[in-house]
Order: C-alpha cells, then structure tokens, then sequence
C-alpha cells in the first residue's frame, strides 16, 4: 500500500479516505479509500497504464453529478478526472478535456459565438461524464454537437468519430465497454452572439425554476420514449406527442408519489423525478424510494423505467 501510494504521487494529488458525500451532488456514500485528483490528460494516460500493469483496480470520478455510491468504502484507487485544458481547435471546434467543467466548455462556446452547446447550460459535471452519459437538454445533446473523442482502452489512445460512439438517448458504447474518456473536440456554428445568449439565458431560467436545490443526481430515471408509451399516445399531452418523450416526472405526478419519504430521500415536491437526499441518505434508503417508483409505474402503466443515474454496487 505504502509502495502504490508513492507510485501514485508521481501522477496526481493523492489522499486517503475521502467522503463520497463532499465528492457527489447526492452526498450520498463512504469514502474513497485512496483518491487521486490529476489534472494533465499525459499524466492520466500514465496512471491508467500504471494501474492497468499492476493490477489495481480503479473507479472514475467527473463531477460526481450523476452518481449514487454505495453505503460501504470504496477500495481501490479512485481516480479524479480534473484535467483542464480546454481550447479553441479551429474557428468552429473546441478541444476540451474530459476534466474540464462542462460549463467552463460552453462558456469558451459563448465567448467565441458558436451555437451548438448552449442547450447545455446548467447541467452540471465535466466533459468526460457528459460524453459518456449523452448528456443532453432542450432536445439537444452531446451527439448533436461531438465532432471525435480519443479514449483510453485497455492500454491504448484511439480516436473515435461520432459515428462510433454508440450514441442513444442517455446512452454511448462507453457505459458498456470500459473506455476512459480523455479529450473531445465539439464541431459547432458560428451564430449571432446576442441570439445565442438570449437562448442560454432561456433554458437557465427555466431549468432554475424546475429544479430541487437540495442534494440529488438529476432525474433519476430516463424519459420515456413514446413508442415504449402502452396507452393511448392521442390521449398523451400534446408537448409530450412533439417532443416524443414522455417525462418521468410527469408519469410519477399520475402516480401521486410526489413527496414519497423513506429515511433520509424523497421523492421531490418540486420534480417527480428528482430523488432528493434531504437528511443524511443512505444508498439503501434511495434505493427503497426506486423501488417503489419502479412498481408502481409498472403496476399501473406497464412501464419499465430505467435508471439514468449510475447505481454504484
Ligand atoms: C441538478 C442536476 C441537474 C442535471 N441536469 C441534467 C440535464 O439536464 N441533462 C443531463 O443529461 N444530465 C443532467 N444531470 C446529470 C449529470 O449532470 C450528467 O449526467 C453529467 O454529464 C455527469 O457528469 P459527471 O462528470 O458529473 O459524471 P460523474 O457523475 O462523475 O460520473 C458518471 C459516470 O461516468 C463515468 N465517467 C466520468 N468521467 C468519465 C470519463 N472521462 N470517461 C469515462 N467514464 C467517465 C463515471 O465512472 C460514472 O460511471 C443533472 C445532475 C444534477 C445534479
């Protein structure tokens, strides 16, 4: 251990137990055993490699929006993606790091008036948990706007075109095939400058005005596509028939579970699809609040959710 932690220092910040609970919007979780914060994209490739060649089983860590941690310590190595840079490629393309906030990408897109990214203001964590989540609002999403991405697999850099990324909704092949995310380059559209604010300016307010401010990992569960819908589609509101989507939250307001409290989670007075932590939650309690989210949307309406949230085991 002694040795390992040495090794590690050559790559990054090291520490020894850390709380998943100041790491994660949820602030759910134990700790991270050991944790190490690297900020330099050659110095990531490294420790992946080290960790690889010795066998070290290791955990990713972005922004920790999406994630809910499990009720015990996690062992291992935690790897902290901060690194940072982030620049323009040409006139219309950003190369970002995975690190870098996703935020800080958009405004770098705003400051150089290209439209294309701006539906993303608000949605917290970094790139690299965005590309692989296909992070996406108002329609829009990572898919939309990614040009490649070089990933680290097994050992080797490849660059990857959109093509290849097995985008779907909330969905890229990186979820199932163990590829780190290290650089994304986001092809985009010169526009009008005031246009392109007016819209981010928009979409912030309105997700200010929709969204808990208490701890939680965003909507829990993924939308609905309208094909999966087994009632009457013409029955459905009209925005849920253009959007083809039918929200979670919508379908758990039918369901009256709206400030549904096990423990120290609940189900949101505000958003019916948020699962909030209000009091010291634990993994269990959030799970139990899932549970009955997920049987009695089936009970009721034969639907099948699905989390959109990473359930750490
Ligand atoms: C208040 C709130 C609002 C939100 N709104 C939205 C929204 O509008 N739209 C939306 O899509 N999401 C939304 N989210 C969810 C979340 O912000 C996104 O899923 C975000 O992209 C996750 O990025 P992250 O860096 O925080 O990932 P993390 O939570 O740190 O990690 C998520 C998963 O990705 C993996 N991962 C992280 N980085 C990499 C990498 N570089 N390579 C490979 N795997 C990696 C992790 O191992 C983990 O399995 C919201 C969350 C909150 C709390």
């Amino acid at each position: 251990m002694v040795e390992l932690y040495q090794e590690l220092q050559n790559f990054g910040d090291v520490k020894t137990n850390v709380s998943f609970k100041k790491m994660t919007t949820f602030a759910v979780g134990e700790m991270a055993q050991c944790l190490i914060t690297v900020t330099d994209t050659e110095k990531l490739i490294g420790l992946l490699n080290y960790l690889k060649n010795n066998g070290v089983n290791f955990f990713i860590l972005g922004g920790g929006s999406n994630l809910l941690m499990p009720d015990r310590d996690i062992e291992g190595v935690t790897v902290r993606i901060q690194t940072k840079k982030v620049e323009m490629a040409d006139d219309t393309t950003i190369m970002s790091d995975a690190g870098v906030g996703f935020g800080t990408l958009i405004n770098l897109s705003l400051a150089h008036s290209l439209e294309g990214l701006e539906w993303g203001v608000g949605v917290p964590g970094t790139v690299g948990g965005a590309v692989r989540g296909n992070a996406g609002a108002m329609g829009r999403n990572i898919a939309t706007c990614l040009e490649k991405v070089q990933v680290w697999r097994d050992g080797e850099v490849i660059e990857l075109q959109n093509s290849e990324c097995g985008f779907d909704y909330r969905e890229s092949r990186f979820k199932f095939n163990g590829d780190i995310v290290l650089r994304a380059w986001f092809k985009l559209k010169p526009g009008d400058k005031k246009e392109i604010m007016l819209r981010a300016t928009t979409y912030m307010k309105q997700r200010s005005g929709r969204y808990p401010h208490t701890p939680s990992a965003g909507s829990f569960f993924k939308n609905i596509q309208i094909s999966k819908w087994p009632g009457k589609v013409e029955e459905l509101p009209e925005l849920f028939r253009e959007r083809g989507m039918i929200p979670v939250g919508w379908v758990m307001e039918q369901l009256d579970l709206k400030g549904l409290t096990i423990g120290g989670a609940k189900v949101s007075d505000e958003h019916g699809n948020f699962v909030i932590n209000f009091n010291n939650a634990t993994q269990e309690d959030v799970l139990k609040i899932v549970e009955v989210m997920k049987e009695r949307a089936y009970n009721k309406f034969k639907l099948e959710i699905e989390p959109e949230v990473e359930i750490v085991q």
